[in-house]
């Protein structure tokens, strides 16, 4: 049984900076949308090349509650709005049975005493 509730988070996973995903992840969102892989990647993605990484990243938007989160994410309802064509990372993340994030999210609203506390970015 997992131990976090996503229905439960502001979507902290996706404000990364870098989400990083895969020529397929691209793919995928093009079809989603009916576009060409080349928009879809111009329009939801772009480069971080440094001399440690060679990437393409999901692009961002401003946010309320974090500085930004992925293009992808309604900032209202909290959630991703391409659930069905999501990258790969997304599909994966928090990699098992917990969410650092969520844990650390729980611990905050149980000492505040209030079950939607949300801690500053
Ligand atoms: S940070 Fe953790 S609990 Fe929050 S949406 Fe992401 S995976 Fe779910
Ligand atoms: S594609 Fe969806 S799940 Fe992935 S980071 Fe963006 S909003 Fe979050």
């Amino acid at each position: 049984m997992t131990r976090y509730n996503c229905l439960q988070c502001p979507g902290y996973c996706c404000s990364h900076d870098r989400i990083a995903v895969s020529d397929f992840d691209i793919q995928r969102l093009a079809r989603h949308f009916g576009l060409s892989e080349a928009d879809a990647r111009e329009r939801f993605t772009y480069r971080y090349h440094t001399a440690e990484a060679d990437e393409q990243i999901l692009r961002h938007h401003q946010d309320h509650i974090y500085k930004s989160v992925c293009r992808f994410f309604d900032r209202d309802a909290r959630r991703c709005t391409v659930y069905e064509a999501r990258p790969n990372v997304c599909r994966r993340y928090p990699y098992g049975k917990s969410c650092g994030y969520y844990t650390f999210l729980k611990f905050e609203r149980e000492h505040q005493g209030d079950d939607e506390f949300i801690p500053s970015a």
